[in-house]
């Protein structure tokens, strides 16, 4: 089996364990890729190999961190080894967000796409389908697929999604809410079959970062996104669903 290892830098990997359980180093077309780190390495890894999605499933090994996406200890790695040689272990899917800026940067995210403006009032019009729902003042927006669910989707009072609903939120932060503006000021849950475009309306100091790297965009004037049909496969244990990372993480 081919595979590659994506680490944070912090974890010696043994790669002699590899070699012996008949692993073959391959950086450009692994199937399996191993993410020695906690879910910041995880998505970096993800972003990795972004092209070849359809061609490769995830391993989290943690680092000590939270580690959401990871379901294995660095001391188990012989075990975790043995488990994906013998077919054990169950793919975790993830559907993807699809994002395109100005109608030239295009992308995907895992977390979320965040736009925010920390300095001013960043007014944004929000359509849905092509008609405007409302006209957004405050801190800015997250657009989500379940994956980024639990992230930073989760601290903006969002809800948690389960992974195997083809769905997308959007998250307000901070919106003004007074007798002048007005949103839906709680988070929306869409279907596959919609899509979001935010159109900011005021454009210094607007942020826009996914999956927490900056894009570093000057000028944005349009911001669409709709859930991909692209997808990530992360491997667990048989008993670490997504309802027990999810127990394990929060509660
Ligand atoms: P980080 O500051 O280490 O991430 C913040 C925390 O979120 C860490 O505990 C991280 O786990 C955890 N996390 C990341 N993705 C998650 C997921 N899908 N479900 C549950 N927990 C998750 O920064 P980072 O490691 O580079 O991660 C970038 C992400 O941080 C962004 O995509 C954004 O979602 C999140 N973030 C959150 C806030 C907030 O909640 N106020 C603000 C900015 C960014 P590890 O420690 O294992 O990495
Ligand atoms: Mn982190």
């Amino acid at each position: 089996m081919k595979y590659a290892i994506f680490s944070n830098g912090k974890i010696d990997v043994d790669k002699s364990l590899f070699l012996k359980k008949g692993f073959k180093l391959d950086e450009r077309n692994p199937e399996v890729v191993f993410s020695f780190g906690g879910d910041g390495t995880m998505l970096k890894a993800i972003h990795k190999y972004e092209d070849i999605l359809d061609k490769v499933k995830f391993v989290g090994i943690n680092g000590g961190t939270l580690g959401f996406f990871t379901s294995f200890e660095k001391e188990e790695l012989d075990y975790t080894l043995d488990m994906i040689i013998n077919n054990k272990l169950i793919d975790n899917e993830f559907s993807l967000l699809e994002y395109e800026i100005n109608n030239e940067k295009k992308g995907l995210a895992v977390n979320e796409i965040a736009i925010t403006n920390p300095i001013h009032t960043q007014i944004i019009d929000v359509f849905i389908n092509e008609k405007l729902l409302e006209t957004f003042r405050g801190t800015g927006f997250l657009v989500s697929p379940p994956s980024g669910s639990t992230a930073y989707n989760k601290s903006l009072g969002g809800s948690v999604i389960d992974p195997s609903l083809k769905a997308f939120q959007l998250t307000e932060i901070a919106s003004i809410n007074n007798r002048v503006y007005k949103t839906i000021a709680s988070p929306i849950i869409l279907s596959q079959k919609n899509k979001v475009v935010l159109v900011p309306k005021n454009n210094s100091n607007i942020y826009i970062s996914v999956d927490g790297e900056s894009l570093n965009i000057k000028d944005v004037k349009e911001i669409k996104c709709s859930l991909s049909d692209k997808k990530i496969i992360i491997l667990s244990h048989y008993s670490d669903d997504f309802w027990q990372r999810l127990k394990r993480a929060f509660i």
